[in-house]
């Protein structure tokens, strides 16, 4: 007998055996929550997640609901039977991957990660033994998206930053409020240049700080003085009325879709930046061949394509809720 997984209505997983989702987005009575970004986030009322997911969650979806909070690397029985062990995804911090222990064997979900290490994230801890039955993001699953080294792309923004203020336009790096200004904002800090958050940003920094991430200095964003900062802030502030009283400005999107040809027209912006918070793709084979699984289930993205080519490698793996009927065909 093996784990039974199901793909949840609205997104995320369904384990009918153990009665306990994985990042279900509609309301469930129990589900693991593996970080605070909002596509994995439900009103449920029981989540089993670490600290800092916690209090990232109680700020982006603010509610009463029970927590169980578990540090990375100690086991919880969710049952008689069934025990979950939290490790750090490196996705972004308090980031997990959840491994489940039962008779049915071992199921690893990973939830969104990487493993290139961060500056603001937990650094991925691959579960050892590996698992039976791995669930995972595959985000970036085909093989052109391959990062280049953050502290290359890191330096590439530094410049970029740089050139702008020398022209007297304000620098405005647009990405994710969570996870990812925090991540620029690290690899600022050796630069030197005087920043500014937006709003979102700089409450989630501060909460950063609050869990122990040493961020550096920043103000927040206020357009009359923004002159001669870098303001960092999230993608649909480009079009807001008070990034337009930035009198002269160049901005760039920070995110690993930068790799497709089509992302500065696609975003109208000056520049793209190839800074990920994802596992890129021979990222996503290395953990495979890391966790050795008997069965893989991909989730988001590439998933369709990134299992095939593990079908391709001998290992069975299938896109979760997808149609897989075309390569069932194939197979046939
Ligand atoms: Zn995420």
């Amino acid at each position: 007998m093996s784990w039974i997984v199901e793909a949840a209505p609205g997104g995320g997983m369904f384990l009918p055996q153990i009665g306990w989702h994985l990042d279900a987005q509609q309301r469930a009575t129990c589900s693991i929550v593996s970080h605070a970004h909002s596509d994995h986030l439900g009103r449920h009322r029981t989540i089993l997640c670490t600290a800092p997911t916690a209090r990232l969650m109680a700020e982006r979806l603010p509610g009463r609901r029970e927590s169980i909070i578990l540090p990375y690397g100690e086991r919880w029985p969710l049952s008689a039977e069934v025990h979950a062990t939290l490790y750090p995804a490196g996705h972004i911090l308090g980031s997990a991957m959840a491994l489940l222990e039962s008779p049915h064997g071992r199921l690893l979900y990973t939830g969104d990660f990487k493993l290139r290490p961060g500056l603001s994230a937990e650094a991925c801890r691959v579960p050892p033994g590996g698992a039976d039955v791995l669930i995972m993001e595959t985000t970036f699953g085909k093989p052109r998206y391959r990062f280049p080294a953050a502290e290359i792309v890191g330096g590439e923004i530094v410049d970029f930053c740089r050139r702008a203020l020398e022209d007297r336009a304000v620098p405005l790096l647009l990405c994710y409020s969570l996870g990812k200004s925090q991540e620029v904002l690290a690899h600022l800090r050796s630069s030197g240049l005087p920043v500014m958050l937006h709003a979102q940003a700089a409450r989630l920094s501060a909460i950063y700080r609050e869990c122990g991430v040493d961020l550096p200095e920043f103000r927040d964003f206020a357009p009359d003085a923004a002159e001669g900062h870098v303001v960092i802030g999230p993608p649909q502030i480009d079009r807001s009325p008070e990034v337009r009283r930035l009198r002269r400005r160049r901005t760039a999107m920070i995110t690993g879709w930068a790799l497709d040809p089509w992302a500065v027209p696609k975003h109208r912006c000056d520049a793209a930046f190839p800074l990920s918070d994802h596992a890129d793709y021979d990222e996503l084979l290395r953990f495979v061949v890391a966790v050795n699984p008997r069965l893989v289930y991909t989730v988001h993205g590439f998933a369709t394509e990134f299992a095939r080519d593990l079908r391709e490698r001998g290992i069975e793996a299938w896109a979760l809720g997808r149609e897989n009927q075309l390569d069932l065909t194939f197979l046939g």
